[in-house]
């Protein structure tokens, strides 16, 4: 995610003037000018691997969006939260979240995928890379 490496083989994901390449789970009919300010904790995709991560990738099932993304700042992290019971560290309550590095409960996630916020975002067809 911090190198922006295509999410399914590692190599540098796609750019263009538009860019950068995401292939996200469709939630276009969540909440209106969708994704613009979402939040991802999946990194982006290089044109060879958007067909075979649409066919075999059991979140994309249900749908999928394409899209170029012109910013995408590092923000937060995602993981369970923990709490400390005065003796030692213990999950607060085994749920993960996306924590913002500004949220001072960021010192207590152990974090498992970091999370970047999209903007300038382009949905496109398929047919398009
Ligand atoms: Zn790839």
């Amino acid at each position: 995610m911090l190198r922006l490496l295509c999410q399914v083989c590692g190599d540098q994901a796609e750019r263009s003037e538009h860019g950068v390449l995401w292939l996200l789970k469709d939630h276009r009919e969540d909440w209106k000018n969708w994704p613009e300010d979402m939040a991802v904790t999946e990194p982006p995709v290089c044109r060879r691997c958007v067909g075979v991560a649409s066919r075999l990738c059991p979140a994309l099932r249900r749908g999928a969006a394409l899209l170029w993304a012109q910013e995408f700042p590092v923000v937060g992290v995602h993981g369970p939260i923990y709490r400390s019971n005065g003796v030692v560290t213990v999950p607060f309550n085994g749920e993960r979240r996306l924590v913002a590095y500004d949220d001072p409960a960021v010192r207590w996630v152990c974090a498992i995928s970091q999370v970047r916020k999209l903007n300038g975002c382009t949905l496109i067809s398929t047919d398009e890379v």
